[in-house]
């Protein structure tokens, strides 16, 4: 919603989050949602899809970085990762950071968002497109993981909310599609909202994980333009080892993949998994719940 000067995101009743807009850098109705990038003083250029911030080029990188370092250096030998979403391509900036990794395969359901992020967001996903690892398949999530023969070490998917052309990427079919097309011991990490005001998100999507994979868990982080507090990272895998990564392994992963970060470190990573109570109350209600 906007009066031309700010624009206001309306995601939870009761709650405004209003934006100073400086500029209009650009608007499209996509085939598939609403897609406005604009300039504010404090965030620099925001993108909003059907009225929902999506990314800033002020705090995308605590996002993108522990949506990417976290599952990689868990796993220690991921070669293939599947992203699914991410049309920015920050988080794929992120990911191909990993000289171990060979091939990123990113399905994204709308080109118009990539090919919009490559003119306008080269802050953040510089070379993603040119980079001979990284290959783009503009399909629906669902579908691709659905068909699919390939096989991925890690899957991240980082989409929109639980509505709209996002909502699949929530069901339990496309859960059990990721389960499927995952190596022994791989691991699923997604974007799933901000618990103290989308608490039934991250039950539901636990829920579900418990009844496909061995261990279903989440893990936090503070990102500014998402709206209210602590935003969860859900993470399902066979390997119930994986998420308990010692500092120390952590460190010496991290050392030899030789990239700096502004948000990511080991300690950081193995702290992510502490859940406040409040969180913490919200998986064992999935659980309970499978
Ligand atoms: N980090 C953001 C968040 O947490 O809200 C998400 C950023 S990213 C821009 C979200 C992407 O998911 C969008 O580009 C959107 O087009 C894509 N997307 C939504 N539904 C999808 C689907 N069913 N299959 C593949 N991509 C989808």
């Amino acid at each position: 919603m906007s009066d031309g000067l700010h624009f206001n995101e309306t995601l939870y009743p009761g709650v405004q989050v209003s934006y100073t807009c400086d500029e209009i850098l650009y608007q499209e109705k996509t085939e598939h949602q609403d897609l406005v990038l604009f300039s504010n003083p404090v965030f620099g250029k925001v993108l909003m899809l059907d009225g929902v911030t999506q990314v800033t080029t002020a705090d995308e990188f605590i996002y993108h970085e522990m949506m990417s370092h976290v599952p990689i250096l868990a796993h220690g030998a991921a070669r293939n990762v599947l992203i699914v979403g991410g049309g920015d391509c920050g988080l794929a900036e992120e990911v191909l950071k990993h000289a171990s990794v060979d091939k990123l395969v990113q399905v994204e359901i709308d080109g118009s968002v990539v090919d919009f992020s490559r003119e306008h967001f080269g802050d953040f996903n510089q070379g993603v497109l040119d980079d001979p690892r990284f290959e783009l398949v503009i399909a629906d999530g669902i579908k691709f993981s659905a068909e699919t023969e390939r096989r991925f070490d890690v899957v991240i998917v980082d989409s929109t909310d639980p509505h709209g052309p996002g909502a699949v990427l929530f069901s339990e079919a496309f859960y059990r599609n990721i389960h499927r097309l995952l190596t022994p011991g791989g691991v699923l990490v997604t974007q799933n909202g901000v618990p103290f005001l989308q608490k039934q998100e991250l039950v539901t999507s636990i829920e579900r994980f418990s009844r496909i994979f061995k261990d279903a868990a989440a893990y936090v982080a503070a990102i500014p333009t998402y709206f209210g507090g602590h935003m969860a990272l859900g993470w399902a895998s066979d390997n119930p080892d994986l998420r308990r990564q010692v500092v120390s392994v952590l460190e010496e992963r991290f050392r030899a993949a030789d990239f700096t970060t502004q948000y990511y470190t080991p300690d950081v990573h193995a702290a992510a998994f502490a859940l406040p109570r409040f969180i913490l109350d919200a998986v064992e209600e999935g659980r309970a719940k499978a």
